[in-house]
């Protein structure tokens, strides 16, 4: 199941060489990871990650994060990159189908 959809594709560079690689953002697959209790209901946060290795051998990774709160709103969305930075921020929303 698809929880977070995003449109677009999105851009990474390698730290090492420059290369920018593309990624389209449907290839991301989401996981429900951790659910919090609050006054508004759950808060659900999502997360997806890739890794890739580029021509010169560097690893790159990146896990980006989603919470969902309240029901329906992304109410923060954040990335984490190692070996590469990504030089677009996705527009995501959720899937409630
Ligand atoms: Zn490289």
């Amino acid at each position: 199941m698809q929880f977070v959809i995003s449109k677009e594709n999105y851009q990474y560079k390698c730290k090492k060489c420059n290369r920018i690689t593309n990624l389209k953002s449907s290839e991301l697959e989401w996981r429900l990871t951790e659910s919090y209790s609050r006054t508004q209901g759950l808060e659900n946060m999502y997360t997806a990650s890739i890794h890739s290795r580029c021509r010169c051998g560097q690893e790159m990774g990146i896990e980006f994060t989603v919470w969902e709160y309240p029901k329906g709103v992304i109410n923060c969305q954040d990335n984490q990159a190692s070996g590469c930075i990504v030089l677009n921020k996705l527009e995501m929303k959720l899937d409630n189908g």
